[in-house]
């Protein structure tokens, strides 16, 4: 499977922590021209938005936006295929390709009825920590653990084995490097050149809800997967269940 990414380094997502020169944002509400689901015609859910303006994302990707955000919606048909969008000069995005609504399914997620989802999850301030050669190191091992025996990790980076059990939980939402990927990595196409796409952002089934609780979006342990055509601005959207 070929596999790119946006950055060599990668970098995990701390909450409410701002970062004066930059203004990432997890969830809120937003006002994108465009970003409304075409099947069921609500705004699509803003799961995560990246600045341009933090030399971390906008040196990696060379395109003259402001803004990156991550849109999906767990509401309808079009969790059922990647989904995409292009991000235009105006700020507004162009709905691409989506998995059109072809009956009056409704989908449950866990225990809870996909209409009883929230509109739009709570705006968390967030910023963007480098992740360290070891930590990369033990993604890239973690991905590649079904291939090769990683239990002389811990001696070899000097970390505890409990570490190792419990680092990628540490790592909930991630902007580019190499992934946490448990259940593999969606194929993204750009819809518009037919190129394989880069990794974006991986989010993790969680949120920050109004008192500040740690919830999932759908009780499923999903992951959503995202990728970039930096030459298409065109936007990738998966989600990817963990059983
Ligand atoms: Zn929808
Ligand atoms: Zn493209």
């Amino acid at each position: 499977m070929y596999f790119s990414s946006i950055s060599l380094v990668g970098y995990r997502v701390s909450y409410f922590i701002s970062d004066s020169r930059c203004h990432h944002i997890f969830g809120g509400k937003h006002a994108i021209i465009g970003a409304c689901c075409p099947n069921c015609k609500l705004p699509l859910i803003r799961l995560l938005q990246l600045d341009m303006l933090d030399r971390k994302i906008g040196d990696n990707i060379a395109i003259p936006i402001q803004y990156i955000p991550i849109l999906y919606c767990f509401r309808c048909d079009l969790i059922d295929e990647p989904f995409y969008y292009r991000m235009n000069d105006d700020s507004t995005i162009s709905i691409v390709k989506y998995k059109e609504q072809i009956s009056s399914r409704i989908h449950t997620w866990g225990y809870i009825d996909e209409s009883k989802l929230p509109v739009y999850y709570p705006e968390v301030m967030i910023s963007l920590t480098e992740l360290s050669c070891e930590e990369q190191y033990l993604l890239l091992a973690s991905y590649l653990s079904d291939y090769i025996d990683i239990s002389f990790l811990p001696e070899l980076l000097n970390i505890s084995k409990t570490y190792l059990q419990k680092f990628t939980n540490i790592i909930n939402h991630q902007i580019g490097g190499i992934p946490f990927l448990p259940q593999g990595w969606t194929e993204f196409l750009c819809p518009i050149c037919d190129k394989q796409m880069k990794f974006l952002a991986s989010i993790a089934d969680e949120y920050v809800d109004n008192e500040h609780k740690i919830v999932s979006f759908t009780y499923e342990d999903i992951q959503v997967q995202s990728a970039i055509c930096p030459d298409c601005r065109v936007i990738g959207v998966n989600h990817i269940n963990w059983c």
